[in-house]
């Protein structure tokens, strides 16, 4: 692929970049990471703001194509995640805009491409996603949560776990088990529902710095009409490998790390140790050389992924890859940032916390993207049977 933008891209770019640095400067003092918003009332308000700030603009639907309100382009998404991850605003549903709206796009029927999108676009409606079981993560197509169909609806019982911001989503998609006696893989149904229907139980799983991010979610007889089925009755599998590629090859990571790297630099520039500049010590510059070449990988395979989308050629293995970069990209960092800033890497909502206290956020975050989406053991898997051709192992 060509790499360079073209002047309207560039114009673009820079649209996105002001806006989102605007934005920035409004942050709630209380927003230190992206996941500030699921925990603390202010920064969800914030969250809604910066969305519907995007959605008047038709920011959040770039990429779709023209008849839904897009540009048609994956490289305009692109550019914009970038300055999205870059200023570390929110307002970008990663649920809704990143992942379901596409999928709808693929698989979904027009009626519900016309309830759903228009919501989704103007940064209105925020969704939730109801995959992981107690025992079944990796292996999801074990699930046991039920999806009876009874008439015209589908009748939903028992339990998801660590769904990221159920507590504040007002819909969820989720893949049920809705024929008990038909073969794995082929007994599941993806389904949209109504966060507010009656018999829908949301619980916090308080994560490890206290913060209120993830859920377990019961479901007791919770209705849910047929219509919002998405693919078909058992076809779920097909659904959740679509979505499942957009779900692990988001670029705003990349950009938030990139700007974390920036401010690591000037901190660097501008901080001296037994007298002498951090800059100047040179296992510290050869750590963060080694950042930097590490970010420029992860955005060229993320790059990639934007072109092969816009030719609707993105294979499992690629998403893959850039799942598993930028995530284990994202570990490295953190533990070699907050090593630099010594004990004030551990300060985030303090008045000793350097750079807003973003690498301790970062730090205590970073291995959520390695765990989520598919764990990153299964990503390498995925590489090696779908990418290399390996067989599975006996
Ligand atoms: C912070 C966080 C947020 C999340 N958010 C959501 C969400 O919003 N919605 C949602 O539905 N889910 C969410 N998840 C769940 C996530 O998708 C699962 O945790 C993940 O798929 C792993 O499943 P598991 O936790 O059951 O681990 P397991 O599947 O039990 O795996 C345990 C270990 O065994 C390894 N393993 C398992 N099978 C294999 C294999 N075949 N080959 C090699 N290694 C293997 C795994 O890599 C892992 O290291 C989230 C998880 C976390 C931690």
């Amino acid at each position: 692929m060509d790499f360079r933008l073209t002047p309207e891209q560039e114009a673009r770019k820079k649209e996105f970049y002001q806006v989102c640095g605007d934005l920035n400067k409004k942050k709630p003092p209380q927003y230190i990471g992206i996941e500030s918003k699921n925990d603390n009332d202010e920064c969800w308000e914030f969250h809604r703001h910066c969305a519907r700030e995007f959605g008047k603009r038709g920011w959040l639907s770039l990429g779709w194509p023209a008849e839904h309100g897009g540009s048609g382009d994956m490289m305009d998404k692109v550019l914009f995640s970038e300055a999205v991850g870059y200023y570390g605003v929110p307002g970008v549903d990663e649920f809704g805009v990143a992942m379901l709206a596409p999928t709808l796009l693929a698989a979904g029927s027009e009626e519900i491409k016309k309830e759903f999108l228009p919501g989704i676009a103007k940064g209105e409606t925020m969704w939730c996603e109801l995959w992981s079981e107690p025992n079944a993560g990796s292996d999801l197509a074990a699930l046991t949560t039920t999806a009876i169909r009874k008439g015209d609806e589908f009748i939903l019982n028992g339990q998801k776990t660590w769904n990221t911001g159920a507590h504040r989503a007002d819909w969820a998609f989720g893949v049920y088990k809705s024929d008990p006696q038909a073969k794995k893989h082929q007994n599941l149904t993806f389904l949209l529902c109504d966060m507010k229907s009656p018999g829908v139980t949301v619980k916090g799983i308080p994560y490890i710095d206290g913060a209120h991010i993830y859920n377990e979610v019961y479901l007791d007889d919770v209705k849910v009409p047929a219509k919002y089925i998405v693919g078909k009755e058992g076809g779920g599998w097909a659904v959740v490998n679509v979505l499942a590629g957009f779900e692990r090859s988001n670029i705003g990571l990349v950009y938030l790390l990139l700007r974390g790297m920036e401010q690591l630099v000037e901190y660097c520039n501008n901080t001296k140790r037994n007298g002498v500049l951090l800059s100047q010590d040179p296992i510290i510059r050869n750590r963060i050389a080694e950042m930097a070449c590490g970010l420029e990988a992860v955005r060229t395979l993320a790059y990639r992924i934007a072109d092969q989308q816009n030719r609707q050629e993105m294979g499992l293995m690629d998403a893959a890859s850039v799942k598993i970069f930028a995530s284990e990209l994202m570990e490295k960092m953190s533990h070699v940032a907050t090593d630099i800033l010594g004990p004030y890497g551990q300060a985030a909502h303090s008045k000793y916390a350097k750079m807003g206290g973003v690498w301790e956020s970062i730090y205590q975050a970073c291995f959520v993207p390695i765990v989520s989406m598919g764990t990153n053991e299964i990503q390498r898997n995925i590489i090696a049977w779908y990418g290399l051709g390996l067989p599975r192992m006996k």
